[in-house]
């Protein structure tokens, strides 16, 4: 049986892990963190793209049983007008939205459902060294355990130790931007059904729903040219202090948000990787942030990183025989399309950082409602969420028979 070693729990590593032990193979999964903790990160948008790839996984029905269906997003100005109405999916298709749902949420599915398929997971396990040959590869691990496989598939994020052997020129763009977030509850504030609002606060850019049953998820980007020192932590206080400050100007719901705030706040420089000369070499192959991390503005971190989960598993098939070609075959497939929406993103970035200079947001202000006119009917974004994984030929002794393209 061949084996694959996956390194990364997120949302790549499971699905990958998963899809690859259908088809018969052996993959194991290395997790560094040590437990599941559902309260890790904030919440992020999966996109019909990556919900696709969910359906195949088998796992979309029971992530959507716990998440806030956004078909579609209003943009806001800072002082209280509603600028436009965008579609989270493709143009006139609310069935096809997206869906925010928190990312220990997602954790838990996609974990549940690689247990399920029979994927081993290894918590505890941070992956601190790469060796390969021409018969295998051999990893090692901070806890002195070590495994060898025939391949090695690094799922690890963008700080990814694996992209330091296949790339090893490329480091993790600073974007600019810290993301804040958190949940809160405010008294009276309604539902915002089957929607995401974005507000260009006259000084950070600030995102918030309202659940059904009043939970709010919030978040907000401040401007910040210089990445933060690590040696200075912040504490979630002092950051809700400075939110406050930020936005004390701004319409409301916004600060009753902030005021009512409940829990820890999360606060992350955003990184990015726009491109890669190489997503892989040898016996080793990058999927998901590792390779291309995008900033979260176009709400496809998760989808992509699932996408290439699929992708990845239909090019290896059954067997690990002709490694290299299926490596090749997936970055062809995968890299216009990818770095396309890390570009994408980083042009939504630019209009975020604008609304601290009074003079671009008063013109963004006046442009955005014209060039977004009828933008719930216009297809030109549709190529965004146009992925479809291919189907997976499940192996005759896998435990969950055989799946076809959802
Ligand atoms: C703790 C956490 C919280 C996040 N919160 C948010 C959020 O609130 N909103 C948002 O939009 N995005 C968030 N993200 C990013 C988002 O999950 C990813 O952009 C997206 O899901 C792409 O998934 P990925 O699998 O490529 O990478 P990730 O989801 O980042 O997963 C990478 C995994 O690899 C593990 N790992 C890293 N290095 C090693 C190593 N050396 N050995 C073994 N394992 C390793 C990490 O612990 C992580 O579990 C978060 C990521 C993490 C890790």
């Amino acid at each position: 049986m061949p084996k694959a070693l996956v390194i990364g729990a997120g949302s790549a590593g499971p699905a990958v892990a998963q899809l690859l032990t259908e088809q018969g193979w052996n993959a194991p999964l290395f997790e560094a963190r040590s437990s599941l903790d559902r309260a890790e990160g904030l919440f992020l948008n999966v996109a019909i793209n990556g919900r696709r790839v969910l359906r195949l996984l088998g796992a979309e029905e029971r992530l959507l049983s716990d998440a806030h269906p956004a078909p579609l997003m209003e943009m806001w100005s800072g002082r209280g007008r509603h600028l436009a109405t965008v579609p989270n999916g493709p143009a006139g298709s609310p069935a096809d939205g997206g869906a925010v749902v928190r990312r220990g949420w997602l954790q838990e599915v996609l974990w549940d459902s690689a247990i399920t398929a029979g994927v081993q997971i290894h918590p505890g396990k941070r992956l601190v060294g790469v060796e390969q040959n021409d018969r295998g590869v051999r990893a090692e691990f901070a806890d002195g355990h070590v495994e060898e496989g025939d391949i090695i598939i690094g799922a690890d994020g963008v700080g990814s130790l694996l992209r330091r052997q296949v790339a090893p020129e490329v480091t993790a763009e600073y974007t600019g931007l810290i993301g804040t977030g958190g949940f809160s509850r405010v008294p009276g504030l309604a539902p915002t059904v089957g929607v995401q609002r974005f507000v260009f606060g006259r000084r950070s850019f600030f995102g918030y729903l309202v659940r059904e049953d009043g939970t709010v998820y919030w978040f907000a980007n401040l401007t910040a040219p210089q990445l933060p020192s690590r040696d200075r932590s912040v504490s979630g206080e002092e950051i809700l202090t400075r939110l406050q400050q930020v936005h004390d100007a701004d319409p409301e719901p916004v600060p009753s948000i902030l005021a009512h705030s409940t829990g820890s706040i999360g606060s992350y420089p955003i990184f990015r990787v726009p491109t890669s000369p190489r997503w892989w070499r040898g016996r080793a192959v990058l999927i998901g942030d590792a390779v291309h991390a995008t900033s979260p503005s176009a709400g496809q971190g998760a989808s992509l990183a699932l996408e290439d989960a699929a992708s990845l598993a239909a090019a290896l098939g059954a067997g690990a025989t002709d490694h290299e070609r299926a490596f090749a075959a997936f970055e062809r497939e995968r890299r216009e399309r990818v770095e396309k929406i890390v570009a994408y993103a980083a042009s939504i970035d630019k209009q975020k950082k604008t609304s601290g200079n009074p003079i671009s947001a008063a013109a963004r202000d006046f442009l955005l409602p014209l060039f977004l006119r009828g933008a719930t009917k216009d297809t030109r974004y549709d190529w965004v969420f146009d992925y479809t994984p291919p189907p997976v030929v499940a192996a005759s002794d896998s435990p969950n028979g055989a799946r076809s393209t959802p």
